[in-house]
């Protein structure tokens, strides 16, 4: 189903509208891809909302690309906007507990929490993972199909022993939009939470009017690893579907420029490139996806969203 351009990749619906083609991309997380990369098309799915980067390449070429990217590591001495904003939705927890960040990196996010907090990551770049254990963080696995695998669990149907690691709080920042099935994804990590505890994720907001306006040109998917995109109906869908409760969502703007001149720069470009593919069209033309300008930038936009989904506690 996965390079099947017609259907959704994650319900299998052919009820897929396009919002416009994606910029092809010279780089791969820091990796310069020679050839570019073609962007494919920004599709969203009326069935399940899920918006999807279509084609994809093979998960060969993903994880190549990963593996390269991962024998270096990047620390920076503070902790980005998000990462902040995760913090202290923690800290403003009473008591404590394990706290599991996927995709922990160098383990920034939870080296910022006071000791009432137990870290645990998960990270597949081995030399990111050394920086997070130097930081008090255990690293649990590269995966979290390697953590199931490792409690005798090879696929969500089979189910996680009584004795699998389970954590107050789960948190997923910036990863989501990596991953071809968000759905099979935030289900792996809803299990893995405890009676009563509560499932972080931050993303890109699919609905933001400025990603609307710019559609597959918007920056966000211009990203060739970024590949699926949420937003508040897919997140509503999910968590009927999956028991859990939303309990807040927010919108923020990521780190970046704020402030009008970058805002009226991005709807005077969007407009340009607006008239100037329908003029191709018109002329029965289509336009060279090389010609495509990426549109936005991180900063301006209130495009990302910090949702909390709660696991119900038992009565
Ligand atoms: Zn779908």
């Amino acid at each position: 189903m996965a390079s099947d351009p017609l259907l959704c990749r994650q319900c299998g619906s052919s009820r897929l509208r396009s919002h416009g083609r994606i910029p092809s991309s010279s780089l791969f997380a820091g990796q310069k891809l020679d050839p570019p990369w073609p962007g494919g098309q920004l599709l969203v799915c009326k069935a399940c909302h899920l918006g999807q980067r279509q084609p994809l390449r093979s998960a060969e070429d993903y994880a190549r690309l990963y593996e390269a990217a991962s024998g270096w590591v990047w620390t920076r001495a503070d902790l980005r906007g998000d990462q902040k904003r995760v913090r202290d939705w923690i800290e403003a927890q009473s008591g404590g507990g394990d706290v599991l960040d996927i995709g922990c990196y160098d383990g920034a996010l939870l080296a910022g929490l006071s000791a009432r907090w137990r870290r645990h990551g998960i990270e597949p770049s081995a030399a990111a993972a050394q920086a997070a254990g130097g930081r008090g963080v255990e690293v649990l696995a590269r995966s979290l199909e390697a953590l199931d695998r490792a409690d005798g669990a090879e696929s969500l149907r089979d189910p996680l022993p009584a004795s699998a690691r389970r954590f107050r709080i789960v948190c997923a920042i910036d990863v989501v939009e990596h991953v071809p099935d968000p759905s099979a994804f935030l289900a792996r990590l809803a299990r893995r939470l405890l009676p009563g505890g509560a499932l972080l994720v931050s993303t890109g907001d699919l609905d933001a009017p400025a990603w609307r306006a710019a559609g597959g040109a918007y920056w966000y998917c211009s990203f060739p690893e970024h590949i699926s995109f949420l937003s508040e109906p897919w997140l509503n869908a999910w968590a009927r579907g999956s028991g859990l409760q939303i309990e807040t969502l927010e919108r923020f703007r990521y780190d970046g420029p704020s402030g009008g001149p970058h805002r009226r720069r991005l709807w005077r470009r969007t407009l340009r490139q607006s008239l100037r593919l329908a003029a191709l069209r018109l002329i029965g033309r289509a336009a060279s996806p090389d010609s495509l300008r990426v549109l936005g930038e991180p900063g301006p936009f209130e495009d990302h969203l910090l949702v909390v989904l709660r696991q119900a506690s038992p009565r």
